[in-house]
């Protein structure tokens, strides 16, 4: 049945949401996709439907075709897998808790690792039984600190996510690598440009983890790319390359200097080139100082504790690197009043003299892997206006281990090869990882081997976002007109425009449109009566399907417009001949 414009549940607006920062969300709620019902929970109108549902059904096909079998779990769970695997609390805020009437808690499903371990253990007990690779598609909760950009970001969002049961890590690596051959499929298929990164595994463990991100200019993630080798990793997995140590049997003893008004990194540089001139010639640079930062970590049980993190000065500290490595914990800025409780703490000075757990602070002092042994720094002395320079890592201080939280730079040194790294973004769109053991562990899948004997299940999990794939699309194919959607994920394969007042045309487009369904293609007709052309042509752009046909005053010479979404090109072809050529244009893209 073709979709009918006079009657479809659509309304489209010329004005953008005032709430609405990325162009995937502006169009889609511009063009009748989505509509708000609360902060970062959408509801699907008609169209935005069947775009969903194209999405869903390329991934169900390939999951399908890998040997992924589709289950249905619902959303709403108990809390006991939970409890055992540490993520009720772990998840923090992040999860949507509720108690049924006899008081027994519940959440809302953010993932669902656990009950999937589960039901594999209800009934599978032999090695003979795997690998076995479940899947489901199904609407996720998670009460996200910063919903954004429509349904880029939701609080509720549909997950495809999947789970692999192996007997062995050999085994397992090729569950992984059907997953990863499986996504590489589904991505090609949705038709937006990605990359595949080396990602953080987060709080689940395992080695093995990457990311598909959509490349987007707005996206939240930050990737690297080696300019000459094929290294790929999210910032927040890169490891720099650690230097050799240093040596520094002639670096004179370490002293502190009277440095006056010197709490920035800038105005310590200057201070030391107008009054402490190098032996060497060359000047004082911020990569010569080390920056100590303190924060907070708020740990999933809701503990404070501060963290200070040293890196080379001309270094910022990435947070989202920081959150990357202590996770579950989440990071936030050390205050004044936190200051007042750390006395030791010379705000603008502070250095590795009070800093570790052994010092003055007692507070947890980690290192950039750049501060290798034998490395010289100029760092402060714990004493306001005072730094002390010629300090030696190993020598004069040590930390109480090392951290990837120091911002990565565009021309740093790829970790593999050397080379040049440059970053660019994107959105994460799918994640393949190895969960090892740990939820089998924590509920106890076991399973016999084949030798008998009871060996623990080795899981990996992979997700991609469903919901999200659907704005990210809208990211990656779209201009100041509208959205264009790539084919396959199109909610209809034609748009056919009738304009005009002439009853003739709305005939002819209506056998046109007949025409085009018999032979199997999806038509969104608009057949409304008295809407100018101009408004027509307009709704056609913002809506976005590839191919409009334009049924109007042409008519009269025999012959139809066809116009590509996506090129802008323009073709008249004879409507006698019209629904063959259609059918071509479609089928042959
Ligand atoms: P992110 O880093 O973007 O918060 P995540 O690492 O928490 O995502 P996973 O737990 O790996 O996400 O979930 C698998 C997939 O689900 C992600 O790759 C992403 O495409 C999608 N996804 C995750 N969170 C959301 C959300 N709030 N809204 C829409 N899609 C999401
Ligand atoms: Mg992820």
């Amino acid at each position: 049945m073709a979709l009918r414009m006079s009657t479809l549940f659509l309304r489209t607006l010329r004005e953008d949401p005032v709430d609405a920062e990325v162009p995937s969300h502006r169009l889609l709620v511009r063009a009748g996709y989505i509509r708000r019902a609360a902060p970062g929970i959408y509801s699907w109108l008609p169209l935005g439907y069947r775009v969903y549902r194209n999405v869903e059904r390329i991934i169900r096909e390939e999951m399908d075709a890998m040997g992924a079998q589709e289950v249905h779990f619902p959303a709403l769970l108990p809390r006991e897998p939970y409890e055992a695997s540490n993520r009720w609390t772990e998840y923090g805020d992040n999860i949507f808790r509720l108690k049924d009437r006899k008081g027994a808690d519940h959440l809302l499903g953010p993932t669902h690792e656990e009950m999937f371990t589960l039901l594999v253990k209800d009934l599978y007990s032999s090695y003979k039984d795997l690998p076995l690779y479940l899947y489901q598609i199904q609407t996720k909760y998670r009460d996200e600190p910063r919903p954004r950009a429509g349904i880029l970001r939701g609080r509720e969002f549909v997950m495809k996510d999947s789970y692999s049961f192996d007997v062995s890590d050999e085994a397992f690596m090729k569950s992984y690598n059907a997953h990863r051959d499986a996504y590489i499929r589904i991505f090609d298929r949705l038709g937006f440009d990605y990359v595949i990164v080396a990602a953080m595994s987060g709080a689940m463990g395992g080695s093995a983890s990457e990311e598909f991100l959509a490349t987007a200019e707005n996206g939240e993630d930050t990737y690297v790319r080696c300019t000459s080798c094929d290294y790929a990793a999210n910032v927040e997995a890169v490891r720099v390359a650690v230097p050799d140590p240093v040596p520094h049997d002639d670096v004179p003893d370490v002293h502190a200097e009277h440095t006056p008004d010197t709490p920035t990194i800038e105005t310590l540089v200057d201070h030391l080139n107008a009054k402490f001139p190098r032996h060497d010639g060359r000047e004082w640079t911020a990569g010569d100082t080390l920056k100590n930062v303190v924060v907070t970590l708020v740990h999933a049980d809701g503990r404070r504790e501060p963290l200070a993190v040293g890196v080379p000065g001309d270094r910022e500290v990435d947070l989202k690197r920081l959150e990357a490595q202590v996770l579950p914990a989440e990071v936030e800025p050390f205050l004044e009043t936190d200051f007042a409780a750390n006395p030791a703490l010379v705000k603008g000075y502070i250095g590795p003299g009070v800093l570790g757990e052994e010092n003055a602070s007692g507070i947890r002092y980690l290192l950039d892997p750049r501060v290798v042994e034998g490395s010289r720094w100029v760092t402060g002395a714990d004493v306001e206006g005072s730094h002390v320079l010629d300090l030696v890592s190993g020598r004069d201080f040590a930390g109480d281990g090392t951290i990837e939280a120091a911002n990565v730079r565009d021309g740093d040194p790829c970790p593999r090869c050397g080379s040049p790294l440059e970053s660019a973004r994107g959105i994460e769109m799918g994640h393949i990882f190895q969960l090892g053991r740990r939820f089998a562990e924590a509920l106890d899948l076991r399973v016999l081997d084949e030798h008998g004997k009871l060996v623990t299940v080795t899981m990996g999990s992979y997700g991609v976002g469903v919901s999200r794939a659907v704005a990210a699309i809208v990211e990656n194919s779209h201009d100041q007109d509208g959205i264009i959607w790539p084919r396959q994920i199109s909610p209809a394969d034609l748009h056919v425009v009738a304009t005009g007042k002439d009853d003739a045309v709305f005939s002819a487009a209506e056998r046109l449109v007949g025409g085009l369904e018999d032979a199997g293609l999806s038509v969104l007709y608009d057949d409304r009566r008295g809407v100018s052309p101009g408004v027509k042509f307009k709704d056609s752009e913002l809506v976005g399907v590839p191919t409009i046909v334009v049924v109007g005053r042409r008519l009269a010479d025999g012959v139809v417009e066809v116009k590509d979404r996506r090129t802008g090109e323009r073709e008249d072809i004879p409507v006698d001949s019209a629904v063959e050529h259609l059918a071509r244009i479609v089928r042959d893209d």
